[in-house]
């Protein structure tokens, strides 16, 4: 966690919202299977994840997984009770140890989003790039504006910044990412082969993106990639076709909603809520529930 005057703020105002009751009436309607939580990570501490998986534990959650989820959706099994499916994105070098020996330690199953170049090539994720050359001035583009940028403008700038500030190996091997894809309980999805912003991108660019991931880590894992997650959360109707095209079962966005029995027919727009690195346990606790995104949900009355 980092200190800061947002962060004390924000702990303080989820302790709150834990003691208002709000988090009993959660727990209590999950108990009732009216929804089922979705949460995803990124780069989380192995402590971190472990106190997630345990908070979850230690509350009568069960932890499904991605293929359970496509079960209940289509309907071969019940709605559950107090469950919650967890998810990574972008593959990143330490999942091996923070997220995969955790899973496989507690016996939970998760669901690791991988993106294909960093892993093959060994270069940083692109937005590392941009942010150590808008840190050193060499670009006044943030990575939130190159977001927004045009896919070939964002990529031109990103190959222009590569040669100048040279960057470690932050994704998984393509060795580490076999390794682990053999341990029993972690399964890997598709989260694209570059990491564009999907909705910035040609029709062909996102087709390729999406189609080519699957059959890239097919080809290294010998096991179906049936799964996604949308980077950064983006996409518009044309990528739902092409996902279905390619074969894809299930696609995850960054939608913070709950999954309901009226929306989990809805495969290609799968909410999740987030777990940051930078932030208290306790306001980790209240996103990861939804409760801090949905405070006015739990105001009805049921
Ligand atoms: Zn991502």
């Amino acid at each position: 966690m980092i200190f800061s005057i947002r962060n004390i703020a924000a702990f303080f105002a989820a302790w709150m919202l834990i003691l208002s009751g709000k988090m009993s009436r959660l727990r209590k309607r999950a108990a009732n299977g009216d929804f089922l939580l979705s949460v995803y990570f990124h780069d989380p501490s192995r402590k971190l994840f472990e106190s997630c998986v345990k908070w979850f534990l230690r509350k009568g959650f069960t932890i499904i997984s991605a293929d359970e989820y496509e079960q209940i959706a289509s309907g071969k099994k019940p709605f559950p009770k107090s469950a919650v499916i967890l998810t990574v994105d972008d593959g990143w070098r330490n999942n091996k140890e923070n997220i995969a020996a955790v899973a496989n330690q507690y016996k939970i199953p998760v669901t690791i989003f991988a993106s294909t170049q960093p892993i093959e090539t060994g270069e940083a994720y692109w937005w590392s790039y941009i942010a150590a050359a808008n840190k050193q001035g060499l670009v006044k583009q943030s990575v939130t504006a190159c977001k927004k940028l045009a896919n070939e403008e964002r990529v031109h700038l990103v190959n222009e910044v590569k040669v100048r500030i040279p960057l470690e190996r932050e994704a998984l091997t393509v060795d580490e990412l076999k390794e682990i894809s053999n341990t029993p309980f972690v399964s890997i999805g598709s989260h694209t082969v570059t990491h564009p912003i999907l909705s910035t991108c040609g029709d062909q660019q996102s087709h390729d993106e999406i189609a080519r991931s699957k059959s890239i880590l097919e080809t290294w894992l010998h096991t179906p990639v049936n799964h996604f997650a949308y980077p950064n959360g983006d996409y518009k109707e044309r990528e739902i076709k092409y996902l279905q095209s390619a074969g894809y079962r299930l696609a995850f966005t960054t939608q913070t909603h709950y999954i309901t029995p009226g929306n989990i027919a809805h495969v290609y727009t799968i909410p999740r809520f987030d777990v940051l690195e930078t932030i208290s346990f306790t306001e980790n606790i209240c996103r990861m529930t939804g409760l801090w995104f949905n405070k006015s949900l739990f105001n009805e009355k049921h």
